[in-house]
């Protein structure tokens, strides 16, 4: 088997040699355990956080060890009579072919019949439950609301936007990072959608949203946080998900100006967002979208890498912005 290793702490934009590709052998499963042959594993922005030291809501990776993620595949030998030889499974599996699980930790998955494998590491996963929660719940979405995501073209974005539209948003604005970005955000049902390169957010976000917005999802923070909160109106809502403007920067990315006075004179609510504070949630959530999937109401895009050895390009790229919808790796046919 193969595995991925954290070889550097990266001061600033991951390189490749930042990671080592590990030729392992893997241990004969345990009484418990389960094999599992991966099919497809995640890469996310989160992992850049797990890359470095420092106070986090989880444990930084180490380095010389395997880096996790979510991953789904299918077991090829079990130990477990709760998880059957041929059970396709989720699982926190880190960057590798096979791995020797706990039959315990991981997700069995219903067959997802019409719908594609990978889509449980994207929008019925752990990107789609965290548009779902941070909008319908601690958003506070209401029905006529007026919605500005940044990281639109995403995964969590693009959910999150289009989740705004199918109830009943009375207007929806995406901002991306590339011509084609934005085009696809108005062919997927945005209102408006703006390349946040082409000027300054405030000014952009202005001429899409001229009236103000109630919500602001929030995946980037920096220019276009400062930018969204004097654009909410009064007791608008801020959903704090991410920001991966700030994930590589060696020095501190200038953020809201005018914190205090805005907040006081628009009594508004700012939000951190953590998808795992939600699990009683994930039902609803996966139950809703696979609806909306399922009737074409809502469109589902992802990008795809091939191969165990393409991780860490997906990964890298990912940072860069080469995804459109879901990254995901790969690793072996259904
Ligand atoms: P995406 O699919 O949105 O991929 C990351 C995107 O970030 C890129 O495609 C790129 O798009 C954009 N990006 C990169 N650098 C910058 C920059 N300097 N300024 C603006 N945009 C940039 O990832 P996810 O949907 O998985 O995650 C989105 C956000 O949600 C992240 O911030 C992530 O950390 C956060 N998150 C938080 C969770 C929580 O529980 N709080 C759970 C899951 C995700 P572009 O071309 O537009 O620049």
């Amino acid at each position: 088997a193969r595995e991925w290793h954290l070889a550097a702490r990266p001061h600033g934009e991951p390189t490749p040699d930042d990671f080592a590709l590990v030729e392992v052998e893997h241990p004969d499963p345990a009484e418990g355990q389960v094999v599992v042959r991966m099919v497809a594993m995640s890469v996310d922005p989160y992992m850049r956080g797990r890359m470095r030291l420092g106070p986090s809501y989880a444990a930084p990776w180490e380095v010389g060890e395997v880096m996790k993620g979510g991953a789904v595949g299918r077991v090829v030998e079990s130990r477990s009579p709760d998880v059957p030889e041929g059970a396709l499974v989720l699982a926190d599996a880190a960057w590798r072919d096979v791995a020797v699980l706990d039959a315990r930790s991981v997700r069995q998955l219903p067959p997802t019949g019409d719908l594609p494998l990978t889509y449980s590491l994207g929008i019925l996963g752990m990107p789609g439950h965290t548009a779902y929660a941070g909008l319908f719940r601690v958003g506070a979405f209401r029905e006529g609301d007026v919605v500005f995501v940044s990281g639109a073209a995403g995964a969590v974005g693009s959910a999150v936007g289009q989740f705004a539209r199918l109830r009943g948003a009375s207007a929806v604005v995406g901002s991306a990072g590339t011509p084609e970005k934005v085009a696809w955000l108005r062919e997927i049902g945005f209102t408006a959608a703006f390349d946040y390169h082409d000027g300054r957010v405030k000014d952009l976000l202005a001429q899409a949203a001229p009236d103000g917005i109630d919500v602001f999802f929030d995946n980037v923070g920096g220019e276009h946080l400062d930018a969204a909160l004097g654009a909410l109106h009064v007791h608008g809502r801020a959903v704090i998900c991410g920001s991966i403007s700030t994930y590589n920067a060696t020095e501190t990315v200038p953020g809201p100006a005018n914190f205090s006075s805005l907040m006081i004179s628009k009594r508004l609510a700012v939000s951190g967002l953590l998808v795992s504070d939600h699990p009683d949630l994930y039902r609803e959530f996966a139950e809703t979208v696979s609806g909306w999937i399922r009737s074409g109401e809502l469109t589902v895009r992802e990008t795809v890498y091939e191969g165990l050895e393409n991780a860490v390009p997906a990964f890298l790229d990912l940072l860069k912005g080469a995804n459109t919808g879901k990254m995901v790796v790969r690793l072996a046919p259904d």
